[in-house]
């Protein structure tokens, strides 16, 4: 079979002598519709860090039940799937406390450590399979797990209803983060983006106001000049976390979900305990929440399919790679259709 394979810094290959996998007695075998393309892995291909060399890419994906193992009762061929690609190992300290993102295995996942859905078939664990309803499109199903690092993130944050929120960038898990904060009643959502295409895309999703970086303390403005109650840096590099530290009110919270890989200096850190902020970092999501996500989309209160910038071939994998460690660009959320 066919499929999108990382090897290293820079080198993502088409393979298609890839071995069709068969499901195990508590498999299924998924044939993939489309898979999106995620941030982390562009990231991988920038900085050869976080993916393990030589495994088939892609966590964020859709398709349809072709084979089911033995064991399995629940599924049947046939049915519209989406898959929470995390595999923690169900028995540690964090597992056993419902912090399965926090597992000992920590980044274990199809498409990081283990073979992904970037090919034409994915053997899965049954107990990993989400069903879709019929009114979801597998485009929207590829949009679940990326919303799902939001929702848990806006969950951790502890905002309440009618809490107001800064978010810092506007690609995919930007706007996301600002769809889940609008599902769940905050009343004024600010967004920060330099890019003007994904300004206006904030806006549209639910942003009240949205903000160059060069201009982030106009949010202050906004606030009567106490700062947001809540920060959301989707972003993760050390402009966006000291933009953070300044805009805040005092006794805010700040949630980190970017990632940011290289070091830097640090500088503003005692405004952390001077304006008693509240740092937080979150990272992946819990089983719950994938599910909760997928509600959320299936409920038409988050909107996936807006983010949808391009829909590519397999073949075009490698290119689109190198085009999105290139900025800029004007793409937001890629599918492979598979
Ligand atoms: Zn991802
Ligand atoms: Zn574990």
């Amino acid at each position: 079979m066919k499929g999108a394979v990382y090897l290293d810094k820079e080198k993502v290959i088409i393979k298609d002598d890839l071995e069709k996998p068969t499901p195990a007695a508590d498999d299924v075998l998924i044939k993939v519709k489309y898979c999106g393309i995620c941030g982390s892995g562009v990231e991988s291909y920038k900085t050869g860090g976080m993916y393990l060399p030589n495994i088939i890419l892609g966590h964020e994906f859709s398709g349809e039940i072709v084979e089911v193992g033995e064991n399995v009762r629940k599924l049947k061929v046939g049915q519209r799937v989406v898959v929470d690609p995390n595999v923690p190992c169900g028995e540690c300290y964090w597992c056993t406390r419902y912090k399965e993102n926090m597992c000992k295995l920590s980044n274990n996942a199809l498409g990081t450590t283990q073979n992904g859905g970037m090919a034409e078939f994915i053997n899965v664990r049954a107990d990993h399979v989400h069903l879709i309803p019929d009114s979801m499109t597998f485009q929207e199903g590829a949009c679940v797990e990326p919303l799902a690092n939001c929702v848990y993130a806006v969950q951790e944050s502890g905002i309440k209803i009618g809490e107001n929120a800064a978010v810092f960038g506007a690609g995919t898990i930007g706007l996301m983060t600002i769809q889940a904060l609008k599902a769940a009643g905050v009343s004024r959502i600010f967004a920060i983006e330099p890019v003007e295409f994904k300004q206006k895309k904030a806006l549209e999703l639910g942003a009240t106001g949205v903000f160059h970086p060069k201009q982030y303390n106009k949010v202050a403005r906004m606030t009567d000049k106490i700062g947001p109650d809540h920060i959301f840096d989707c972003v993760g590099i050390p402009e966006t976390l000291m933009a953070s530290i300044n805009l805040i009110k005092k006794g805010g919270h700040i949630t980190v979900i970017g990632i940011h890989i290289e070091p830097f200096e640090m500088r503003g850190l005692m405004q952390v305990p001077l304006k008693n902020i509240t740092l937080r970092g979150v990272f992946s999501f819990t089983p719950d929440v994938f599910q909760a996500s997928l509600d959320l989309i299936a409920g038409k209160q988050v909107n996936g399919q807006a983010l949808i910038t391009s829909i590519i071939k397999l073949d075009d994998v490698p290119d689109m790679f190198k085009k999105l460690a290139n900025p800029p660009h004007e793409e937001i959320k890629v599918l492979v259709e598979i």
